[in-house]
């Protein structure tokens, strides 16, 4: 059945009689309505109480289906047709009296109003509004996309900036919310209060972005250039020998934050070269956006059960970044869950921070407790930590996908000499000035120099503890520690003193 949409756009007042063309209205996405001589001159909020009601008739439409017309209506249309999600937009930019309503129109659809224009495309269906359509409210369109071709382009582009995939997910993360909410309320974030306090604002992007449509995500593989060919079995290696310094492998090279959102924002400004205007923003783990499920619900893997995004052909080594977008794209397919019977993660994690399949208890991740954690470490957790300083990568070493974990062309991420097969007695002995020094543009430096020391303190405590030390060995550890003892900061203080207990007659 064809469908068409009557939108009815009721505002407070009346326009005026001298008409601008502005884009004041701009709850309703882009829409540009003709604005009175007096609202051109006060802005945004006395354009909203003297607009006037509104009938605008939208053309043709089927829902799930997505229609290229644009902008001057409102891409909140765009995407779904969904009646919540448009009237949402006024109430979110502060039009709390705004009312808008949409309903199928059978009438106008068979009436042929939109028959000029109307057709269709590979990538959907394009509609090219007349201008009479809007009762002459709206005096210009930017021409319609081809979403399916957009993709394509998208795609691209993000290869050719050194994005290993890219995809395109919807904005209605609904499904989301219930686990989201259940892993907040059993306290799982631990000291991250950012994340309680954004609370579900992370699993609806338009609350984060109003006007957001689409999100981008977009996939880079981090393994150095130089890993060898059994790098999961070098890697775990390093467990065995104590008194080296464990820093996962994402964090050797360049801050992945820098890398992923400067190419974000160069593809960012390639697609609005020919979407302009385009309203965007890029995130790469830097705001609460729920990334993992993004980029599963986009296909660029699924979640394994460590709650990692593992990818077919990639395993799970590789960054997510993000940009939202005010522009409606088909979705890309999400894809099958690949882990079957497999428990390797959940066995392997020394903390048991994997506390059941696809829930994550961060307050005993090692990650979390290395990186995120301000404060003392629970003395029971400790000795559960190795050598590891920063983060941990053993439920993804350990995973039989990461066989297929690639290879960066990009040279940001190549392991930096002073962070890679480190004594912690060296890495130890570094001064606040030498720490900001070797980490400059590493994403270690946001923990700090006092948060480096207790992670390393813990590490040394751990070799102290190791049964096969040799007297030699442990007292040179334990000389280590003590050049610490007297640290002013009691947080270090606490932790030598910890690791100190090994050697106590
Ligand atoms: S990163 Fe380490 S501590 Fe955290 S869940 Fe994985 S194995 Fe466990
Ligand atoms: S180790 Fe096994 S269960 Fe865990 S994520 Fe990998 S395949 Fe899935």
């Amino acid at each position: 059945m064809a469908l068409g949409v009557v939108l009815h756009v009721e505002l407070n007042d009346q326009v005026g009689q001298r008409q601008a063309t502005g884009s004041l209205v701009r709850p309703f996405g882009q829409f540009q309505a003709r604005a009175g001589k007096q609202v051109a001159k006060t802005g945004f909020f006395p354009f909203a109480r003297v607009a006037k009601a509104k009938k605008i008739k939208m053309p043709d439409v089927q829902a799930g289906q997505f229609i290229g017309f644009n902008h001057r209506v409102g891409r909140a249309f765009d995407a779904s047709l969904n009646p919540q999600r448009a009237q949402q937009m006024p109430h979110q930019r502060g039009l709390a009296r705004a009312k808008l309503t949409t309903q199928f129109d059978e009438r106008m659809a068979q009436g042929g109003l939109c028959r000029q224009g109307l057709g269709k495309l590979p990538g959907g269906i394009l509609v090219v509004p007349e201008r009479s359509f809007y009762n002459g409210e709206v005096n210009s369109f930017r021409t319609h996309i081809d979403g399916g071709l957009w993709v394509s382009r998208i795609q691209h582009w993000g290869l050719q900036l050194g994005f290993s995939q890219i995809g395109i997910a919807g904005i209605d993360l609904a499904s989301a919310e219930p686990g989201l909410s259940a892993w907040l309320a059993q306290g799982f974030q631990g000291d991250m209060a950012y994340m309680a306090r954004h609370g579900l604002k992370r699993a609806r992007p338009a609350e984060l972005v109003p006007g957001t449509l689409s999100v981008i995500t977009a996939r880079m593989d981090y393994l150095p250039v130089t890993t060898p060919a059994q790098w999961q079995v070098a890697e775990l290696d390093r467990l065995g020998a104590p008194a080296q310094a464990i820093v996962s492998v994402y964090a050797r090279g360049r801050d992945y934050h820098k890398v992923l959102r400067s190419r974000l924002q160069s593809l960012a400004e390639h697609i609005a070269t020919g979407l302009s205007p385009l309203a965007c923003r890029v995130f790469t783990d830097s705001a609460p956006v729920l990334e993992a499920e993004l980029a599963a619900r986009s296909g660029q893997g699924w979640r394994g059960k460590h709650t990692l995004l593992l990818n077919r052909s990639g395993g799970s080594m590789f960054f997510l970044g993000e940009i939202y977008v005010d522009v409606a794209l088909p979705p890309t397919a999400p894809v099958a869950s690949h882990c079957g019977s497999c428990q390797a993660c959940l066995e392997v994690c020394p903390t048991k921070a994997i506390v059941a399949p696809y829930q994550l208890d961060a307050r005993r991740c090692i990650s979390y407790l290395t990186i995120e954690h301000p404060g003392p470490i629970a003395p029971e957790l400790r000795a559960l930590m190795g050598n590891r300083i920063y983060g941990c990568d053993d439920c993804q070493l350990i995973c039989p996908w990461n066989k297929f974990a690639r290879r960066s062309e990009l040279a940001d991420f190549d392991a930096r000499a002073a962070l890679v097969n480190r004594p912690l007695a060296a890495l130890f002995a570094w001064s606040e000035a030498d720490f900001l020094h070797f980490t400059q543009g590493s994403p270690i430096r946001r923990i700090g120099h006092l948060r480096w020391l207790r992670n390393i303190a813990v590490a040394l405590g751990n070799a102290l503890r190791v049964a096969s030390a040799l007297p030699e060995t442990r007292r040179e550890l334990a000389a280590v520690l003590q050049t610490r003892l007297e640290h002013p900061s009691p947080l270090v203080r606490e932790h030598v003193v910890w690791a100190l207990e090994a050697v106590r007659p």
